[in-house]
């Protein structure tokens, strides 16, 4: 599953630096994970580096984009062939 940044985001930019995907960006209001290119740091690290250093828990699964590991680590496969 990718992530979803909940409207209680604070803007700290603590998050968007830390995301190995370049996946965060600013939205409109708050920042916002692209879905796309979320993998849940799968080929990365052990744990959404994300919701580590967010310091208010406003990152969580994003319900709408359901995937297996296997899915991510296929999405994480695609993503360094096109960089
Ligand atoms: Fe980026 Fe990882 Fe957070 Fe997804 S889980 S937005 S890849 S830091
Ligand atoms: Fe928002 Fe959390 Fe990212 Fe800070 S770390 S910008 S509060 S999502």
């Amino acid at each position: 599953m990718a992530l979803l940044i909940d409207d209680s985001c604070i803007n700290c930019d603590m998050c968007e630096p830390e995301c190995p995907n370049s996946a965060i960006t600013m939205g409109e209001e708050i920042y916002e994970i692209d879905p796309l290119l979320c993998t849940e740091c799968v080929g990365h690290y052990d744990k959404p580096t994300c919701i580590s250093v967010c310091p208010i828990d406003c990152i969580a699964i994003d319900p709408n984009h359901k995937e297996s590991q296997n899915e991510l680590q296929m999405k994480y496969t695609a993503i360094m062939e096109l960089t």
